[in-house]
């Protein structure tokens, strides 16, 4: 049986800013008044600084460790005074003193020597280029396969865990979070472009259409607030995990996944990006930078969420549902069922079922074969029994509420 294998230190060590999110469209920035919850651990906290001088605090300075190595940066210098916007804002002082450090001692740009960078302080190496280009330039000439950051609320929690197992993880670190470009949720005529930086917060607050319901539905459900200021969707699909949020939502709104690399841009299907547990199609030198959503119009949709609680849990199961209606009947619908099987699925013989009949017989028509597919295990969360009970009953849910909310579709 496939294995559903947990995230990584979910839950540890991911305690990002609570009010810093990137405001409608995924556009807005960190205000240069706000004070920075930094200001209350400054003693501990260094400063980040990128290639173009751009300098700002980070939020998750207040799950660091004291007494990491590395000497203190001038007071007042970036603590919420730079110009830096987007999820990142920096990591944490094991990766942002780097960009500091060593900038301000005239060392020379790129990577460090040896084989994580300059290890004599104990750090590791870390990169935060402002332009795609020099991101992929960074990434080609690094001495060993960086760790692409971007909220780093996967990221962090995996190193964490694996350093509490003496498995450390000192790859270099290319930290996106200055790539203005990445930052936007765009409309672009026949789909929306959202960018690699758009956070879980931006997407709840964007002014979307209707068949994004699932989407943002799932956005708001995320962790809990904190890390949906700090946590991006492309880092979600990214992280590639069984139980992974952003995935059913879009896999029932047949999103494309945009990568660019050496080699050029190219799209791959969400389907075909995530090739298995924790395992996706990105190259070593590629990263990934939107996910494209086609315009759905008149399409409903849903998102139903398992867990032990309502906040900060990893989903038992999720259902995502996306429908479009015309004269009362179901001309097109789309389903997909995430953490009961290695990859969140979508279920082609329900989706086939469901066609031409009316809105109203539609919950009624999910039955258990139509679940044959799923692979869901047992583990601290549930049965796999539990599971494909629960699917079916979410399944249900959600193939009857949105469908009685027609006017939101109409208003599109
Ligand atoms: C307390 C807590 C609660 C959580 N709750 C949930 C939850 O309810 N549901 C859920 O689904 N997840 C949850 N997560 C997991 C996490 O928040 C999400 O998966 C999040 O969306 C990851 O985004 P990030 O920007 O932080 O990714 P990061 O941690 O920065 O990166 C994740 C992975 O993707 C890679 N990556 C990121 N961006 C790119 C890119 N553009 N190109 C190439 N590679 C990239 C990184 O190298 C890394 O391997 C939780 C995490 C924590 C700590």
């Amino acid at each position: 049986m496939p294995a559903i294998a947990d995230r990584p230190g979910g839950g540890a060590n991911a305690r990002g800013r609570g009010t810093a999110g990137m405001g409608t469209a995924g556009m807005g920035t960190v205000g240069r008044g706000r004070r920075d919850p930094c200001d209350t651990v400054a003693a501990d906290c260094a400063v980040a600084e990128g290639p173009a001088g751009a300098t700002g605090c980070i939020g998750m300075c207040q799950g660091m460790r004291p007494g990491s190595p590395g000497r203190q940066p001038p007071r007042g210098a970036g603590h919420g005074a730079g110009p830096v916007g987007g999820p990142g804002r920096g990591a944490n002082r094991m990766a942002h003193s780097h960009g500091a450090w060593f900038a301000a001692r005239g060392r020379p740009r790129g990577w460090f020597r040896g084989r994580t960078g300059d290890t004599s302080q104990g750090m590791t190496a870390y990169h935060r280029p402002t332009t795609l280009p020099e991101a992929l330039r960074l990434l080609a000439e690094a001495p060993a396969p960086p760790r692409i950051l971007a909220g780093g609320t996967d990221l962090y929690p995996a190193r964490a865990a694996g350093e509490a197992w003496m498995r450390p993880d000192d790859r270099p670190l290319l930290d996106l979070s200055a790539l203005p470009d990445l930052a936007a949720i765009e409309d672009r005529g026949d789909h929306h472009r959202i960018g690699a930086l758009v956070t879980w917060a931006a997407l709840r607050d964007a002014p979307l259409p209707p068949w994004f319901a699932a989407l943002r539905q799932a956005a708001a459900q995320v962790g809990g607030a904190q890390v949906q200021n700090r946590a991006t969707l492309l880092g979600n699909l990214c992280n590639a995990s069984p139980a992974a949020d952003g995935v059913p939502p879009l896999l029932a709104l047949d999103a494309v996944v945009e990568m660019a690399g050496p080699r050029g841009p190219r799209r791959l299907p969400l389907a075909q990006f995530i090739l298995g547990n924790r395992r996706t199609a990105l190259a070593a030198d590629e990263i990934a930078t939107a996910i494209l959503v086609p315009k759905a119009p008149g399409a409903v949709a849903r998102f139903e969420k398992l867990g032990a609680r309502a906040y900060l849990v990893i989903s038992i199961v999720m259902v995502a549902a996306v429908i479009e209606a015309e004269a009362g009947r179901i001309a097109r619908a789309r389903i997909a069922i995430g953490a009961c099987s290695p990859v969140a699925q979508r279920l082609p013989a329900l989706e086939a079922a469901l066609a031409g009949l009316p809105l109203a017989a539609a919950a009624g028509a999910a039955r258990p074969e139509h679940l044959a597919a799923l692979s869901p295990i047992d583990d601290v969360r549930a049965t796999a029994a539990y599971r494909r009970q629960a699917a079916l009953v979410l399944l249900r849910r959600a193939l009857s509420t949105p469908l009685a909310a027609p006017a939101e579709a109409r208003a599109a």
